[in-house]
């Protein structure tokens, strides 16, 4: 199986609740490497175009208004089967319907806050790593 890697965010509501630590320990305790890592904060602009896909959702308003409202961790991780394996990690969309165990399980609060982003595929973890990162930031 081949190394790749993913993107995510440890969002606004993890940030706030204290959780950076307890989820970054998760993270590598299942094997991702770090390879880009920052705390930071998206301008209501950058959460449009980094959920551009979602913009018809009736949820878009509230999403941007979330996730702009205070920093987040950003980062890249790298793992055989990147991708897929972050996605079991964090658990589903909904914490009400995500795995016993799952990043989103223990730490998420709603749908809507639910304490982690996770790419969906190889393209988009390119895409959303290069939103965040310059080429000096990633190892
Ligand atoms: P995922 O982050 O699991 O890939 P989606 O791509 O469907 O999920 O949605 C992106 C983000 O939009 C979710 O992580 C969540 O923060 C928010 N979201 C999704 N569905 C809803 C909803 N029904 N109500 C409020 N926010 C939502």
């Amino acid at each position: 199986m081949a190394t790749n890697r993913t993107f995510t965010m440890i969002k606004p509501d993890a940030v706030e609740n204290g959780h950076i630590g307890a989820i970054l320990e998760k993270i590598t305790a299942a094997g991702f490497r770090i390879v880009a890592l920052k705390l930071t904060q998206m301008t209501v602009a950058d959460a449009q175009e980094f959920y551009a896909v979602h913009s018809e959702r009736p949820f878009f308003g509230e999403l941007v208004e979330f996730m702009s409202r205070g920093p987040i961790v950003a980062a890249i991780l790298e793992k055989e089967n990147a991708v897929e394996d972050f996605r079991t990690l964090i658990g589903a969309t909904n914490p009400a319907d995500a795995a016993e165990g799952t990043i989103r399980k223990l730490y998420a609060t709603s749908v809507g806050e639910n304490a982690v982003h996770g790419s969906d595929s190889d393209e988009n973890a390119a895409i959303e790593g290069v939103f965040h990162f310059s080429g000096r930031e990633m190892f």
